[in-house]
């Protein structure tokens, strides 16, 4: 299995050195060549079995020879051992048709740790296999960084340099990222939005001499092993709920488009889900392009929901790739449209219709949010936290059985849930003590040299 650019540039590139690359060097995405196809039968063989093992089966054809088998399955169990639940994603039914995957088992308490756990156990083994080195450098609007430090912190084979908003992610995840007191750790609030952190690392990475001399690696929500390790829970859901004789659909809070692109890529896979439908807060591009075709940016407006607070949704390009015929130049052409004076492109209606072959929408204000919050409290006792909230609130409104994302811990946006409830939610055992740790808090402007100086400073290699 090979993987290429969604702009068609350079060669294609063995599962490995994808993921210790992250972006491809024309600045696109990695996409698999092809589509693994699992049948009914080994569909149907994945009842019953638990999170590894599934976890083995569904990722086993898109690694290729990275990791032999038995070294790969190691991977897998060290990865979801800190988790707090035996099943690792659990459902909670919260209506009569209607479940919450639970996805906040992790050490972060977000749906991140998922991915980002196995992702540090497959960087440690690969870089300790080839003796190298390299400089993780990642934006974030809170749980990504926060999971990415909880894997990396501490690893002799990396340095880890996690770029957040300043001002705009909640004290958990703050905390998360500036209380690991490891060397190779270190949080930078940025004085700006999540997309200017963003649009600085993307720099840094398309800075070619800067990227070599650094050995930059990148674990966002771009980088192709973190989709996959996400694709695994959507196998899990619908396999328990009688997938692949039912046929599930799920709703997903959606910032950056990994996690929902995830079940497009199960999907494609042949598990039979129904409905992928996109769910966002009020920084709604996405909602916006299922209904009118129209991407646009606009300007972030912050909620209560800030890991989904964006105005570019990075794993879009992957989705564009296909609905694109998986030409590049195409893809290319729009990516500059987007990030050039235009902020934006309108779909072709062939595109669209595609799209919406597969995708539904739907977008939540505000006090809709906090409705919801109050509502899932009463009718399950159960708290949410914001994201989850408007996942579920998308599942509930969707007909036939319909699996909402639970992305995140009711008490790492403790505000927004008491709030809504009156009931503060509390911190699970584990992390009881994170607001006596103590803090390191970097703040720097949003200049990409000035970023890019602080790294070279700071970085052991
Ligand atoms: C990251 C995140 C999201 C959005 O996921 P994307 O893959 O960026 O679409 C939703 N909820 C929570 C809690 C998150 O951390």
């Amino acid at each position: 299995m090979r993987y290429t650019s969604t702009r068609g540039g350079g060669a294609p590139l063995h599962f490995e050195d994808a993921m210790l690359a992250g972006l491809a060097r024309d600045g696109g995405l990695f996409v698999p060549e092809s589509w693994p196809r699992m049948n009914a039968d080994e569909i149907a063989g994945l009842a019953g079995l638990a999170y590894e093992e599934i976890a083995f089966r569904v990722m086993r054809p898109f690694i290729g020879g990275a990791f032999a088998d038995d070294a790969f399955r190691v991977l897998i169990e060290r990865a979801y051992a800190g988790f707090d639940h035996r099943l690792r994603a659990p459902l909670l039914q919260v209506g009569e048709e209607t479940w919450a995957l639970e996805l906040h088992h992790g050490p972060t308490l977000a749906f991140k740790d998922v991915a980002m756990q196995l992702i540090g156990q497959m960087f440690e083994a690969a870089l300790t296999r080839r003796g190298a080195r390299v400089t993780i450098v990642g934006a974030t609007s809170g749980d990504t960084g926060s999971a990415a430090i909880e894997a990396f912190r501490g690893m002799e084979a990396a340095d880890i340099f996690i770029l957040y908003p300043h001002g705009r992610v909640s004290e958990v995840q703050r905390r998360q990222m500036t209380t690991p007191a490891e060397a190779n750790v270190h949080a930078i609030a940025v004085e700006g939005d999540f997309d200017d952190c963003q649009a600085a690392v993307k720099a840094m990475f398309n800075d070619h001499a800067f990227r070599d001399k650094m050995r930059l690696a990148a674990v966002n929500s771009i980088n192709w092993a973190r989709v996959l390790a996400q694709s695994v829970y959507y196998f899990t859901a619908a396999v328990a709920l009688g997938a692949p004789s039912r046929p599930i659909s799920f709703a997903v809070p959606t910032g950056n488009f990994g996690d929902i692109y995830a079940g497009y890529v199960a999907k494609r896979m042949g598990l039979p889900i129904d409905r992928l439908i996109i769910a966002t807060n009020r920084n709604d591009i996405l909602h916006r392009t299922v209904q009118t075709g129209a991407h646009e940016k606009r300007g972030v407006a912050p909620t209560t929901s800030p890991s989904m607070d964006i105005q570019v949704s990075s794993n879009f390009e992957r989705l564009l790739f296909d609905l694109h015929d998986r030409e590049g130049e195409a893809v290319a052409r729009l990516m500059r449209d987007l990030t050039g004076n235009q902020g934006g492109f309108t779909l072709s209606q062939g595109a669209l219709d595609r799209l919406r072959a597969e995708f539904d929408s739907a977008r939540f204000d505000e006090d809709e949010v906090a409705a919801l919050i109050g509502r899932f409290a009463a009718e399950t006792g159960h708290l949410f936290c914001p994201h989850s909230a408007i996942g579920l609130g998308a599942a509930i409104a969707h007909s036939g059985p319909t699996v909402g994302l639970a992305t995140a811990h009711a008490a790492k946006f403790p505000d927004a849930v008491e709030a809504a409830t009156g009931r503060r939610p509390a911190l699970p055992e584990h992390m009881a003590d994170l607001y006596e740790r103590e803090e390191r808090i970097t703040v720097a402007p949003a200049d990409t040299d000035f970023l890019k100086r602080l790294i070279v400073e700071k970085a052991r290699a």
